[in-house]
């Protein structure tokens, strides 16, 4: 066995210090991947797999991205699910051999790249935050910290263990930090959600050690200024913040000062409820079809972010949602300066992530651009707005767009107007800027005039008009002439000026002593100039860190305007209205639409959607929940969903897609679908049903509103029935809610009139010609009948399955009339005399015979004379 060789030695010592992640080991224009790093990462990339010597005798197995393609293959990496640490070269080669002639170049990992950490702009989408959270405990307490790092938002919140689910799922984070060890404790939360925890070592999490962390980073003396925190909070943030520096390798990226946020100041909305009514993700898991993607009409992708944010967490606070109705209000009726408004946003960058670039360097020219561009705006914006009769929410926007400072006029002057992307070659810092940076540019560039002058004299004295001055990276400036033209450039009296340098197959080159002088001139100049304007870069930049606070306000201001009026917009453009919201316990729609079924219906060029009222009204605490049959496609779900998103829009700040609404503040909303399929988490999908039901039952308060949506289908009919019922009576009498339950058991209309606050109501069907129309309204009362035959039928079952589905149903409905009568079903109560009365003529009753089945399956219609006389001996048969 041979030993390492000592760059394999130095590559082993790094990749040991980073065994879950990809080393990405810097060799010239290549990151390399060695053993199995990279047998993982030619895979994932599709990429070829080879070798490269030998260590312990065996072939070293290798793949290779190029360095300026890197980007695009960290995020393949990254979306399967890898991270990736990043080793550089720390030193050049010729530096590395000064130290001795077998010297490796010094390397070290300079980012670990993970999903929670990610600030490029091809990795991250724009219009959508990129959440790195932290959930830490201590004792008993809970807590979870977030940051954005690409904007530098960071927030914690304690929160009881039953609530981790809900929030993550509101955050939908990249990346959770847990403490090593604990993940077992919430393995089910995250398997639910998806989501494969980092562990971190309990060090990270150590709450003393947090909190020295947070004090030195944000440079106080105590954090009380930023809010009370718990133990576990302090730990929560703490690890989020050694965290960074350890992938960040202790360049911080700009990071705000913990904002403590409440659970209680927010509409609760668990994940279940999330996923059923798709608000920020379609059933697909992407935007498409989501209520999100429905209702996005901002301009900036500050703003957009903000929606998201909104619409995830709508509030609870009665003042701060009537401010957000306020702003759009404004926006309407002052329509000529939401257009102003919204036009001078169009124009307005994204200048949070350029921060977080400049912030941990990986910035350029063009962030210095976007923070210019977006302080101009927000100047125009300012000294646009009238300064009277603003609602508060735009009032404080202005306060923050019209800041006093210089940073904008130093960027103005500085920069040219279309900055490159890369600080590294130069050409970003306008002319007129800087004298010394105009007098080496001059320099330069006059150089290069002077060299034409040179080719030109050099033609006319040796008479080849053909002679040229090239450069290249190898020789530098070179005279170039054709192989038959150089012998006389060799002879004398010219081989005394020009000093034969390279033959080529149809070239000669030369250089002459006055040639390479001026090529070191224009060589210091320009190499003078970059250096000046790396100078002004890092000048503008730290400027522009300085002020950060203040762009962050900008910033927040632009997209709180970008909001409003984009939520004016969608308003105007789609006919909503501005709810009524109070601290009652009304819920009162009228005309209320579905706004993702609505766009879906218009789309596909169908007739239009009907709109529903929806009213409950309870007596002071009491219940009201209204039961809602009708046959399936009638409508059912959309209207129960429907109204939930009419009560989150209206907390969030929105205006709402009805003519009408008045509603009560509303605490938690809880949206359950029976039976949904949920083999991918390996639960039976009744189990599932019921998991999620008796959260409910455990935690819906009186300002609840909870939709059900046939609950208990998911398993046979008699538990099921049972189920719907007992839930119902507790919805009703214990937890007192607002509500809509669906269901298809009639049975359960029977409670419409017997418990306090429930009533009925059914989606209206037409029968025409016995067929089924819908007609998607709802009315109060109950269905009389589920159409479960004719829907099959609309459905393409074969007739002769219909038909005989026709003749049992009616035979079972005979027979359920004559032995018992819903009256029967409510003096049995309780429950379970419920089954053993119905139970028993189910199973005694008569089938049809095979005989009348077959007969009742014929169509004489439709039959030739010879069909029916093979018929007519197939039932003779049958006798
Ligand atoms: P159910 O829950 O009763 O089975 P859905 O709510 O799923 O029915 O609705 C079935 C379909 O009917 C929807 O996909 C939609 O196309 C249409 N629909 C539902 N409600 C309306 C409405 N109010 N106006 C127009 N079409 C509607």
């Amino acid at each position: 066995m041979t030993a390492a060789t000592p760059m394999m030695a130095q590559y082993l010592e790094i990749k040991g210090r980073y065994p879950n992640a990809l080393l990405f080991y810097r060799m010239g224009d290549f990151y390399e991947l060695f053993f199995d790093d990279a047998a993982a990462a030619a895979e994932a990339l599709d990429i070829a797999l080879t070798k490269r010597g030998k260590h312990s005798g065996e072939d070293i197995p290798m793949c290779g991205v190029p360095v300026h393609a890197a980007e695009s293959y960290l995020l393949t990496l990254i979306r399967k699910g890898f991270r990736v640490a990043v080793c550089e070269q720390l030193e050049s080669p010729a530096e590395a051999k000064k130290r001795g002639a077998k010297s490796v170049v010094k390397r070290d990992v300079v980012r670990l790249v993970t999903p929670g950490t990610l600030t490029e702009e091809s990795l991250l989408e724009a219009r959508r935050h990129n959440f790195l959270a932290a959930l830490s405990q201590v004792r008993d307490e809970f807590a979870l910290a977030w940051t954005d790092i690409s904007t530098g938002v960071l927030h914690v919140m304690p929160l009881a263990e039953a609530r981790i689910g809900a929030e993550l799922a509101r955050l939908s984070p990249a990346e959770v930090l847990v403490s090593e060890g604990s993940e077992d404790r919430l393995r089910p939360v995250f398997e639910d959600m998806g989501i494969e925890p980092t562990p971190l070592s309990r060090g990270s999490f150590d709450s003393s050690s947090a909190e020295a962390r947070l004090l030195r980073l944000f440079g106080v003396a105590s954090l009380e200024p930023f809010g009370n925190f718990h133990r576990s909070e302090v730990s929560a943030l703490g690890a989020i913040v050694d965290y960074l520096d350890i992938t960040q390798k202790g360049k911080l990226p700009l990071l705000r000062p913990p904002r403590q946020d409440s659970a209680s100041r927010l509409l609760q909305i668990d994940a279940a409820t999330r996923r059923n009514l798709e608000l920020t993700r379609g059933a697909d898991g992407t935007r498409a079809g989501s209520l999100l993607s429905v209702i996005d009409r901002t301009v900036t992708a500050g703003g957009a972010r903000l929606l998201e944010r909104r619409l995830s967490a709508p509030s609870r606070d009665l003042a701060q949602i009537i401010a957000r109705h306020d702003a759009i209000d404004w926006a309407l009726s002052n329509r000529d300066v939401s257009l102003f408004l919204r036009d001078a946003l169009r124009k307005v960058p994204d200048i949070d992530r350029a921060l977080s670039r400049l912030a941990l360097d990986r910035g350029g020219p063009r962030d210095l651009a976007a923070v210019r561009a977006a302080l101009g705006q927000a100047q125009d914006i300012a000294a646009g707005l009238p300064s009277n009769d603003l609602p508060d929410l735009v009032r404080d926007a202005v306060a923050a767009l019209a800041v006093e400072t210089s940073l904008l006029q130093s960027l103005e002057e500085a920069l040219v107007a279309e900055p490159p992307l890369l600080a590294r070659d130069g050409g970003f810092v306008a002319d007129g800027f800087d004298p010394e940076l105009d007098e080496a540019r001059t320099l330069r560039d006059e150089g290069r005039s002077v060299i034409a002058g040179l080719q030109a004299r050099y033609a006319n004295e040796t008479g080849i008009g053909s002679l040229k001055i090239k450069h290249n990276n190898v020789l530098g400036y070179f005279i170039e002439t054709t192989a038959a033209h150089a012998s006389k450039m060799m002879a004398p009296p010219h081989s005394e000026t020009f000093i034969h340098r390279q033959t080529t197959a149809n070239q000669v080159r030369f250089t002459t002593v006055e040639l390479s002088e001026l090529e070191t001139r224009i060589l210091n100049a320009g190499g003078r100039a970059l250096e000046l304007e790396k100078r002004l870069y890092d000048s503008l930049k730290s400027q522009v860190l300085d002020e950060a606070g203040l762009l962050g306000e900008v910033s927040a201001a632009l997209a709180e305007c970008d909001l409003a009026t984009s939520l004016a917009d969608l308003a105007s453009g789609e006919d909503w209205t501005r709810p009524r919201v109070d601290e009652s316990r009304a819920f009162h729609v009228e005309q209320g639409r579905h706004p993702v079924v609505e766009r879906a219906l218009r789309s596909q060029g169908a007739s239009g959607f009907v709109p529903n009222d929806c009213t409950l009204s309870p007596e002071k605490d009491g219940p009201a929940l209204e039961l809602l049959t009708g046959p399936n496609m009638a409508g059912k779900s959309t209207y129960l969903r429907q109204n939930a998103l009419i009560a989150i829009l209206a907390q969030m700040g929105s205006f709402v897609p009805a003519n009408t609404a008045h509603l009560g503040l509303v605490s938690q909303i809880f949206s359950r679908v029976g039976a949904s399929d949920d083999l991918a988490r390996g639960r039976s999908t009744f189990m599932v049903e019921m998991v999620e039901t008796a959260a409910i039952l455990n935690q819906a308060d009186s300002h609840a509103l909870v939709i059900l949506d046939e609950i208990g289908r998911g398993t046979a009919t008699y538990d099921g029935l049972s189920i719907a019922w007992a839930t119902l009576e507790h919805l009703a009498e214990v937890n007192r809610v607002r509500g809509l339950f669906a269901t298809h058991y009639h049975e359960l209309t029977v409670l419409g009139g017997k418990l306090d606050g429930v009533s009925n109501a059914t989606v209206a069907v037409k029968e025409w010609d016995g067929e089924v129309v819908f007609l998607h309204e709802v009315r109060p009362g109950a269905a009389d009948r589920s159409y479960g035959v004719q829907v099959a039928q609309l459905a393409g079952l074969p007739k002769s399955v219909v038909a005989r589905a026709k003749s049992v149903l009616e035979a079972l409905e005979k027979g359920e009339r004559e032995k018992t009568t819903p009256k029967a079903l409510i003096d049995d109560l309780p429950l379970f005399s419920v089954v053993t009365a119905e139970a028993e003529p189910r199973k005694t009753k008569a089938a049809p015979s095979e005989v009348e089945a077959r007969l009742s399956g014929l169509n004489p219609d439709e039959m030739s004379p010879k069909e029916a006389l093979e018929a007519l001996y197939e039932l003779r048969a049958l006798l």
